[in-house]
């Protein structure tokens, strides 16, 4: 059997995509005994898949997963997951900015028992001062709600065979890999590191596909806004009842003026 696999998530990452695998397999392969790559290609229009299909690195294995078209980074890590065959799974970008040098140390402390080993970056990623303070924001949001502090997380992971097993069991609960891991429990170790800049000019998430992604984040991890949505409309709508009574009272104790109590009702009502 494999000993370690690396599930890659690969959008549109055309150019540099070989060079990246290579220096990933360059400088895990001394760590382990056997190793492959499992690089999922998440529905890009590119040369990706060509790219990966043509893909040759000595003594590793790499295997390509297509997916049939964009379903986003969280699904294709998934079908990776799903595909990988390693008594050790690591998770890492395909754009070298989850630094390869940081492997050998995740595979040491994994042999040394941790169960789940955490990239943790030392430094933010280099982005647009509206996608520092919107990424803030989340992280505060995600820590009120969900009561995790998941600013230095990220999704550079390694996983032992066990907890992939247990991943498996609810594939439709990983909907945002990064905070998955601190809601699991096992032994944890985490690992510094310092994001690579300048590996991409510009994020493949657009504004918007952030968002969704924040709220769909939030939302797989706790239904606490739910609730505070709910003490919202509960407080309205006693609201409504006070105002309704005491317009009613108004209107039968003959203070109010025409036509206005039916108007307030209304408005009450809907
Ligand atoms: N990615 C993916 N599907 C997507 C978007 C991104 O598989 O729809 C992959 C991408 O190829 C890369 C990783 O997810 O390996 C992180 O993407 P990117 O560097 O664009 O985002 P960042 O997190 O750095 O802003
Ligand atoms: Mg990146």
């Amino acid at each position: 059997s494999v000993e370690l696999s690396i599930v890659v998530p690969c959008f549109r990452e055309g150019l540099g995509l070989d060079r990246a695998l290579k220096k990933i397999a360059d400088t895990s392969r001394a760590s382990v005994s056997s190793m492959e790559i499992v690089a999922v290609d998440d529905g890009s229009n590119d040369d990706t898949w060509e790219i990966i299909t043509k893909c040759r690195v000595d003594n590793v294995h790499v295997r390509g997963v297509r997916l049939s078209r964009n379903f986003g980074k969280e699904a294709a890590i998934v079908a990776g997951l799903t595909a990988a065959q390693g008594r050790a799974v690591i998770v890492m970008d395909a754009d070298l900015e989850h630094p390869p040098e940081l492997i050998p140390r995740m595979i040491a402390a994994w042999k040394a028992g941790a169960l789940i080993v955490n990239g943790c970056k030392i430094t933010p990623q280099p982005t647009s001062r509206f996608r520092s303070i919107a990424t803030r924001a989340f992280y505060a949001v995600f820590k009120m709600s969900a009561g995790m502090d998941l600013r230095r997380d990220s999704d550079f992971k390694l996983l032992d065979r066990s907890v992939v097993a247990a991943l498996g069991r609810f594939p439709e609960r990983v909907r945002f890999f990064r905070g998955l891991s601190r809601s699991l429990g096992f032994e944890q170790v985490d690992l510094d590191y310092s994001p690579a800049s300048g590996t991409r000019s510009a994020s493949g998430f657009s504004t918007f596909g952030l968002l969704r992604y924040a709220v769909r984040a939030v939302v797989a991890f706790t239904s606490r806004p739910l609730r505070w949505l709910g003490v919202v409309g509960i407080m309205g709508f006693a609201l409504a009842l006070v105002l309704g009574g005491h317009t009613l009272y108004m209107k039968i104790t003959g203070r109010a003026a025409e036509g206005f109590s039916t108007v307030i009702l209304l408005l009450l009502a809907t």
